[in-house]
């Protein structure tokens, strides 16, 4: 099953919050917006309240002053929820891990479902991890279904 039947089965709604990055993988990311791309046509709707949102997509490094807002971000999003760390600066905190403030890759702080390498990741790379995104939000919603009969 590809991409467009996923997509089209879920209606992921997307929030993006850029953590700390140099904006080279938001400059990506809204491509995917864009008419070459158009993720939208897929049924996948970016959003701006994380009460409403599916999946976090998170640019950049997490450092001691956003960790609070990330972590704010994730737990209003309701159950289930996936997380994708878009640029080697949110899997790892790529060429600022050394920085005095930053702590690493998104995962010090929430957990993360799906890594996408790159400096900076590329639309069809970003396409892809949120393929996988939709797998594992689907992963999920059947796992609380299945909870939910045994309680029944
Ligand atoms: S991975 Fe590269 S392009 Fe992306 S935010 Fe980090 S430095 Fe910028």
């Amino acid at each position: 099953m590809g991409l467009l039947d996923k997509a089209r089965k879920l209606s992921p709604w997307l929030i993006h919050y850029d953590c700390g990055s140099c904006n080279g993988c938001d400059i990506e990311l809204l491509a995917c917006l864009t008419p070459l791309y158009d993720v939208e046509r897929f049924g996948i709707v970016n959003v701006g309240n994380p009460k409403q949102a599916d999946i976090l997509v998170v640019t950049g490094t997490v450092n001691q002053q956003n960790k609070h807002v990330l972590k704010n971000i994730y737990e209003q999003m309701p159950d289930p929820k996936v997380v994708v760390a878009i640029g080697v600066c949110a899997c790892t905190g790529g060429i600022f891990r050394d920085c005095y403030n930053v702590l690493g890759g998104i995962d010090k702080v929430i957990p993360v479902d799906v890594y996408i390498p790159g400096c900076p990741a590329r639309p069809e790379q970003i396409l892809k991890g949120i393929e996988l995104a939709i797998d594992k939000l689907a992963e999920k919603r059947n796992n609380i279904r299945e909870e939910k009969k045994d309680v029944v």
